[in-house]
This record gives C-alpha cells, structure tokens and sequence, in this order.
C-alpha cells in the first residue's frame, strides 16, 4: 500500500468511531527500535507535548544519515558521478572549518565512489523497481511504515533485492553478520512481499566506513593524504611524510577518489551479509509491537501530566544514555539536567517535531 492510500484508509478510520476493526496503531521501524532502546527516549522523540521534541541542533549521524540518502538517490535515476556532486556543496564552502571540511570532503569522497565503484554493477546487473519509495506492512492493527532505499531485480535470476545504505564505524565481521537478524530489513522484506505480492530474495545493507578520530582529525582515505618532501601525495604514510586534507593536495574529489582507486573503494564500503525474510520472527514481532502501541496509546495523555505514569510505561535504560560506543543520547539533558526537565522546550535545546506521523520517517544511519 502507498502512503497516499494509507493516509486516506488512516483519515477515514481516525474520524470514524463505527469503523468496524476497531483502532488502527501506526509506527514505523526506527520508532520501534527507538523504543527498545530506551522507553523514555520514545516518549521525548514522539509524545512529549502531543507529539514529541527533537534537539534543536540535530545529532550529526542524523544529517549524516539524511546526506547520504540525499547523494545517493539520483544513481538509481541514472544520473552521473557528476551530476551528483554538483548536488553537494563545493569544499571552499565550509573552509577554514576543519571539521566541516573533514565530513564535506568525506561526504564528497564516498557519492563519488559509490558512482565510480558500486553503482556500475548494480546498474549493469538490475532493473530498478523502486528508490525511497514508502511503503506500510499491514497487520492489523499495526501498520509499520518503511522507506526502503532501493529495490533492484535481478537480470540473472529475475528475483528482487532490496537493499539499505548505512553509516558505519566498523568494518568487522560482527558488522557484517550483525544485519542477517537485524528487524529493519526483515520488516522491510515482509512490507516489500505484501506491497509487491511476490518474494523477495534478500535484503543487504551497503556499510559506508566513517573513519576514526585520531589527534583532533577524523581519519579517513577521503579525508587525509600524505605528501613527500618532493610532493608526491599518497593515501598512505610514509615517515617523514605530511599529513594534509585531501582539499590542500591539487587533486579534486573525483581525482582523489580516482588515484586511490578500487583498492580505496575497498576500504570504505562494506556489503553486510543478505537476510532472509524470517517470517516467525516478523509475526512474533508484530504482535509484541501492537500490544506494545496499544499501551502507548491508552496511556499518552495521562502521561503527559504524571511523570510517574510516564516513568512506569516510558522506561528508562539508563546504559544507553552515554554508552561507551557511539554518541550520547540526544536527550541528555531533557533527562539528567532539572530544569530541561521541567521545560525542555522552554529551555531552548528542543523543539516540538514537525513530523505530523511515522510516515515522514526514516531509518538513516547507525547511530553510532
Ligand atoms: S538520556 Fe538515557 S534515559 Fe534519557 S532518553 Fe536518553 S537513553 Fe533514555
């Protein structure tokens, strides 16, 4: 079902007391994950206020995220390594800020590769059956909205792939195996086999390294270079050699990208292994989550005005609020600090979200 059929069926059902099923819960994968990872980040992400605070400076991994998405779409369109990066601000838009050139010239360096190394393949041994498109599984009364980022079939076997782009800092084979389980792409091969009625083979996801942080830089192959005494510039270093952003060498992006070569694309994507839809586990799932929204509805007003109700139902997982991998909870403060506490909102490190539904989301990075 599209969203557009799925808002209309959602309109008529909301304002409709006699509509025969009875309520309909409406969530999306990243809120689902959302919640098990802390109920009270749920509440401030969707309830609070009726609808939910965001910071009002967003994570980095969240426009990461979004980014990457952005630079990516128009390669299943066909467009060109060219095209996209005129998509992208140039370098000398962020500069002097390190920082900002760091992730830029990063963000530059992964659109251009994946358009020199991993779209080749892709386009030469599929047909494109869907880019970013929303679709919702529907079981009744949970509807779970999912935005898969492309759907291809396959020229050799005629059968679908679906597969996700994600930020990663770890190439490891724990990374690897860890998406073979992991409920958003099975959710997503089970909305894709309702909305397509036929079968999807797998599901994959395409890791994108992020590099490591190393005395104040952000290392990685699309970021630092090394350059000799005589000037001869290297993605690897030698002693004695100086370490520079790739924006100081007289290399462009594409060039860069280019002269670090297959060897380079190596380095920094990383396919996860494929997912088999696993329908006992998505059943199990399913009906836990509508259980789960069913409490959240009937409870979210009362909540809203006794914290201890929202303490019961919203719990706390207090290792997640600064783990010792990946960022500090974006709601910190909304939680540890008093008086954010009482108004975050009116502390002005939050605003109300925008988003009027689960629809307008988006898994978009790993978070870490
Ligand atoms: S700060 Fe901790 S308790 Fe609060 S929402 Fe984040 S993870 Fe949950």
């Amino acid at each position: 079902m599209t969203i557009g059929r799925m808002m209309t069926i959602m309109k008529t059902t909301m304002t409709n007391p006699s509509f025969k099923d009875g309520p309909i819960y409406l969530t999306s994968s990243t809120s689902i994950s959302t919640d098990w990872q802390c109920g009270m980040k749920y509440w401030w992400y969707k309830c609070e206020g009726g609808n939910g605070i965001v910071p009002v400076e967003e994570a980095s991994y969240f426009a990461e995220g979004r980014e990457l998405h952005h630079d990516l779409e128009p390669y299943a369109r066909g467009g060109t390594v060219g095209e996209v990066l005129e998509r992208i601000p140039a370098l000398d838009t962020v500069a002097p800020d390190q920082s900002r050139l760091e992730l830029l010239s990063r963000r530059r360096g992964w659109a251009t590769a994946f358009g020199l190394y991993i779209e080749p393949p892709l386009r030469k041994g599929h047909d494109e059956v869907s880019v970013e498109e929303e679709i919702v599984l529907r079981r009744d009364p949970l509807w779970v909205n999912h935005r898969p980022d492309r759907v291809q079939r396959s020229h050799a076997t005629h059968g679908l792939r679906y597969r996700e782009w994600k930020s990663t800092s770890s190439t490891r084979p724990e990374w690897v195996l860890s998406w073979a389980h992991h409920p958003q792409l099975h959710l997503g091969l089970a909305a894709l086999e309702q909305e397509l009625k036929e079968k999807v083979d797998y599901a994959n996801v395409l890791g994108f390294y992020k590099g490591y942080p190393k005395e104040g830089k952000l290392l990685h192959p699309y970021i630092y270079a090394y350059r000799s005494p005589q000037g001869v510039w290297s993605s690897s270093y030698t002693y004695g050699w100086e370490k520079l952003g790739v924006w100081e060498s007289p290399y462009s992006t594409e060039e860069w990208v280019k002269k670090l070569g297959a060897e380079g694309a190596q380095k920094t994507f990383i396919w996860s292994a494929p997912a088999f839809l696993d329908r006992r586990m998505v059943a199990q799932l399913l009906r836990r989550r509508a259980e789960r929204q069913k409490e959240i509805e009937e409870i979210k007003s009362l909540a809203q005005v006794d914290a201890e109700v929202r303490e019961d139902h919203f719990e706390m997982r207090l290792t997640q609020c600064r783990p010792a991998w990946g960022s500090a909870c974006q709601y910190l403060a909304a939680c540890k600090n008093a008086v954010v506490n009482a108004d975050p909102v009116g502390s002005g490190l939050y605003v109300a979200r925008t988003h009027k539904s689960d629809t307008e989301e988006q898994m978009t990075g790993d978070g870490e």
